[in-house]
């Protein structure tokens, strides 16, 4: 607990316009998108990296805790401050993109960036940052690197990782690193940008990013195949992913999420298809994209495909993509509570693991819709249940844990973009050997000897 003396303390570094306890601040900085909540002792708003490295300096010799916070969309709480002390709000004035390098196509940017607003800049100038979240509009490319978010166009383009050059940091005794360079290749040395990627604000706190940037694809076209079943649209999905063409996008929906979007909205939709896949193909030449149409359509119809439609115009496209941008919100029609998790396999594993995931829902008798981004094999799996009942609860509770079981038994993760943070941290030791924790665990220490920086996440503690 932080007392009247360590708040002067800040205010001597940060100004007291950007220290707050009241609880209106208080309130405003204890939740993420998990619903949980968790009041910090109060919200400090660094205004560089300087005043970064001071806050931290203080709060490791006075054992203060500290959760670095980007825009507050975890799925998994990682920025909520679950054990007190400070939340480090980094979106209010570290938020600027400091340099837009053409000749060496990178981009350096403060943490509290709004993704959208990167994508928006770069594209300018005719540069293209891939890695969009469906938060692109209000995460932060801090928050996006420290969960290594990806998106919609990962199958083709992957996911932040694959875009972070160089980092700057600030250690948890308040020395500032820089990891990594503006050069393409780098092997000098521990790979520590690599480390805090998906490090969930638990090692450091990233005050500067250097990212790459491509040229941007100048044409995209979209399509959707229409399936009896969802083995046939999974067998589909690998099968496209390996026929020598790489679409941007490969978006399912099963039956139960294009019921729910159909029963919300009203489109249209065919509600006895057994699964839907929606896809993007990029690039700049007509042909080149006709080519890949008709690739996928080809692998689609020798896998069950009953309808393939390619959109004419821009306003298709939107049509064809409202299914799968609006499935999340859809599904409350199955239940109030909803357990949304990540999981990934390797694309080939995609049919077995739907099975399992129904087989589950099954025996428990309630619905498990899933959709997501299957090229990637990431599934968002759902386990819909009525919030209000407490049994309905724990059967939801037992069916997660048998998706954890059944993707990692498939050589899977339990996360594919969200995290751990507090929601998954009780399922690491599925996932992970007493040894791999123990690893875990010495980096943790080798970083913050302390344990101040975002303790009890991630399994660590
Ligand atoms: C509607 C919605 C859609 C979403 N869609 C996607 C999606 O498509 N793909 C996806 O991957 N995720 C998605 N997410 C989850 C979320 O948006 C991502 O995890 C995002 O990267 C979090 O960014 P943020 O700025 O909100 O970070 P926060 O939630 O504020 O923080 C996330 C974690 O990062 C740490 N952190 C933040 N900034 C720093 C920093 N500078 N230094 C060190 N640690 C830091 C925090 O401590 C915390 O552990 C979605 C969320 C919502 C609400």
């Amino acid at each position: 607990m932080i007392d009247t003396k360590h708040l002067q303390e800040f205010i001597l570094i940060v100004g007291e316009e950007n220290i707050y306890s009241d609880k209106a601040h208080l309130i405003a900085y204890s939740y993420d998108a998990t619903r949980e909540h968790f009041e910090p002792d109060a919200v400090v708003f660094p205004r560089d990296e300087e005043d970064i490295s001071k806050i931290l300096q203080y709060c490791n010799e006075h054992k203060i805790i500290i959760v670095p916070r980007g825009a507050g969309t975890g799925f998994t709480g990682g920025a909520l401050p679950s054990s007190g002390g400070i939340v480090l709000a980094l979106e209010k004035h570290m938020n600027k993109i400091l340099e837009i390098d053409m000749k060496n196509m990178v981009a350096i940017v403060q943490p509290g960036v709004i993704n959208i607003d990167l994508q928006r800049a770069v594209e300018e100038v005719g540069l293209f940052y891939p890695p969009d979240p469906a938060s692109q509009e209000y995460s932060t490319i801090g928050g996006n690197v420290s969960e290594n978010a990806g998106g919609m166009r990962a199958a083709k383009y992957g996911i932040t990782k694959d875009y972070v050059m160089a980092t700057r940091a600030v250690l948890p005794n308040g020395d500032i690193i820089k990891a990594g360079k503006r050069t393409i290749k780098d092997v000098a040395g521990y790979n520590i940008s690599g480390i805090l990627i998906a490090s969930e604000g638990t090692l450091a706190v990233i005050s500067e990013i250097t990212l790459k940037l491509i040229p941007k694809p100048k044409l995209t076209k979209t399509a959707m195949g229409v399936f009896e079943s969802v083995s046939q649209a999974m067998e589909a999905v690998y099968k496209t992913m390996a026929s020598g063409i790489t679409p941007v996008a490969m978006e399912f929906l099963d039956n139960l999420t294009i019921r729910a979007v159909e029963q919300t909205f009203h489109k249209g939709l065919p509600v006895e298809a057994g699964a839907l896949l929606v896809t993007d193909v990029d690039g700049n030449l007509e042909d080149d994209l006709d080519y890949q149409l008709q690739t996928i359509q080809r692998v689609f119809k020798e896998n069950g495909c009953s309808e393939f439609k390619i959109a004419r115009d821009d306003k298709e496209a939107a049509d064809i993509w409202f299914a799968r941008r609006n499935a999340s919100p859809s599904l409350s029609i199955y239940g109030s509570k909803k357990l949304n998790e990540d999981v990934t396999v390797p694309r080939s594993a995609l049919p077995e693991l739907l099975e399992k995931f129904y087989a589950i829902a099954d025996k428990y008798k309630i619905n498990i819709p899933c959709f997501g981004h299957t090229g990637d094999g990431n599934v968002h799996t759902n386990v819909m249940v009525d919030g209000k009942d407490p049994e309905q609860v724990k059967i939801a509770y037992l069916a997660i844990e048998e998706v954890f079981q059944a993707t990692i038994d498939l050589g899977g993760t339990l996360s594919g973009e969200h995290g751990i943070g507090l929601a998954k941290a009780p399922y690491m030791s599925m996932a992970f050997t007493d040894e791999e924790m123990n690893l875990f665990k010495s980096i943790k220490k080798a970083f913050d000897p302390n344990n101040i920086l975002n303790p009890a996440k991630m399994g660590l503690d």
